[in-house]
């Protein structure tokens, strides 16, 4: 029996396991951390093998494969030692990928990934497609593979899971943007992290599709220097340019896929900002191809639900609208958040700092925001690069933050948490960072 290790037990090395018991593998679980309860009784109920709170060596010998989360760092020595061993070390989408033959569509970039991969797979519902979610959100690929769960799925892929995928093929593939980010996983070089994002087009065939956005010049520049096996379009912001298959015209946002035109009211659909107005085009791009009508598609960008913690309205109190926003972890998302904003901003920002250069949000800022709440454990940073801007606040904690923001707001203004860090200092992680401020705010509706 081959032996198949998988490194890490959450939705991703439970879903291995499944996947690898199936094909007949002798299939041993280990995790350097605690389990938690139903990832620890569904490795149980399969009568998988697992350890946890830490690997012991015993165990990571004769081993022929090894699924490792994308979490867990190539340099780690455990790892290193696994493939001197002749081990081969792969993602659980590549995992997935080799014994699947349902339509990969799958989608990466920096930012809109997640919002990209729900919106695309709520069209292809709305088609009447059975289409399943997996990657960075929905449940394990290679759980639902292993149960031939659907005719086809989209796939949110990060960096991290790309740089464990050799052989995967995607049937269609978007990349959105790219800007700088996770730097601190390649060595500081960017171009090491844009090589990552574009091993998405690796394995695909000139029947496949190739989806980017056009108005970053990263990506741009790659595509136009790279041999691009796919048929290849673009999206852009720009108004009827010669050469993209998404454009605007007016507030029309107008999709061409070979003969057939559709076109939408930027206004109608049900996320919004230019940024979403991106994700729209790059998911209809896809989805024109797998033959949804018009009618789907209008359907499904009017009623796609707002994504959790991404430009997410909370509540309208005494005229004050509050926004969550807590996933815009970087500056790039933070400047959409603000472009988008329609009405004057009280910006709640601040956290863990990732290297932020703030030079590119001082016009934005100055044009929209009437107060910044700094909200962080050291605020420094923020406080000198917008000193001269707006007015600034210097919190320390979500409560001060959340006084000083009603304390300020008219009828008419948005308080918006958007805060282009991570949230380390003073939170478990995003979510949590924007579960608290939805609850103050519900507790704001309370009084
Ligand atoms: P990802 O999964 O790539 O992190 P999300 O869809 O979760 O992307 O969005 C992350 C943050 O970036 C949110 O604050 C969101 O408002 C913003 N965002 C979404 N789409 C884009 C885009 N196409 N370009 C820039 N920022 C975006």
């Amino acid at each position: 029996m081959k032996k198949l290790l998988i490194l890490g037990g959450g939705e991703s090395g439970v879903g291995a396991a499944r996947l690898g018991l199936q094909l007949g593998y002798d299939v041993f679980l280990s995790d350097r951390g605690r389990l938690s309860d139903p990832y620890r009784q569904a490795l149980e109920e399969m009568g998988v093998s697992f350890e946890e709170g830490g690997h012991s060596r015993d165990r990571m010998v004769g081993i022929e494969l090894v699924v490792k989360s994308p979490g867990i760092p190539d340099t780690l020595p455990l790892v290193e030692n696994l493939r001197r061993t002749g081990a081969e070390v792969i993602s659980e989408i590549e995992f997935a990928g080799r014994h699947a033959d349902a339509p990969m569509y799958g989608i990466t970039g920096s930012n809109g990934k997640t919002t990209t991969t729900l919106l695309l797979h709520h069209l292809l519902r709305c088609g009447g497609q059975d289409v399943g979610l997996a990657g960075n959100v929905g449940s394990s690929l290679a759980a639902q593979v292993a149960d031939h769960r659907h005719a086809a799925y989209v796939v949110e892929l990060s960096s991290f899971q790309l740089d464990g995928m050799y052989r995967f093929r995607c049937n269609s593939a978007i990349l959105t943007n790219i800007t700088p980010d996770h730097l601190d996983r390649y060595n500081y070089q960017f171009e090491r992290y844009v090589d990552s994002k574009f091993r998405v087009i690796n394995n695909m065939l000139p029947e496949d599709l190739f989806v980017y956005g056009a108005d970053c010049d990263v990506v741009r520049d790659r595509v136009e220097h790279t041999r691009v096996v796919p048929e290849t379009l673009s999206f852009t912001y720009r108004d009827n340019p010669s050469s993209a298959a998404a454009w605007m015209e007016g507030n029309r946002l107008v999709a061409r896929w070979r003969d057939r035109r559709f076109s939408i009211d930027k206004r109608e659909i049900s996320i919004q900002g230019r940024h979403n107005v991106y994700n729209a085009m790059a998911a209809l791009l896809v989805a024109m191809k797998t033959g949804i009508s018009d009618d789907h598609l209008h359907r499904g960008l009017t009623t796609f639900p707002q994504v959790e913690h991404r430009l997410e309205r909370v509540a309208t109190i005494n005229g004050v609208t509050y926004i969550n926003d807590s996933k815009a972890t970087n500056v790039d998302s933070a400047w959409y958040a603000l472009e988008s904003m329609q009405q004057p901003v009280i910006w709640i920002a601040g956290g863990t700092d990732k290297g932020n250069d703030y030079e590119v949000l001082k016009t934005l800022a100055r044009e929209k925001v009437k107060t910044l709440v700094c909200m962080g454990v050291d605020n420094a940073k923020l406080i000198s690069a917008f000193a001269g801007v707006c007015e600034i606040v210097d919190t320390r904690s979500l409560q001060e933050a959340m006084t000083a923001a009603v304390s300020r707001s008219l009828p008419g203004d948005a308080v918006l948490l958007s805060p282009c860090c991570a949230s380390f200092d003073l939170f478990k992680n995003y979510e949590d960072r924007g579960r608290q401020f939805k609850s103050a705010v519900e507790e704001l509706t309370k009084r």
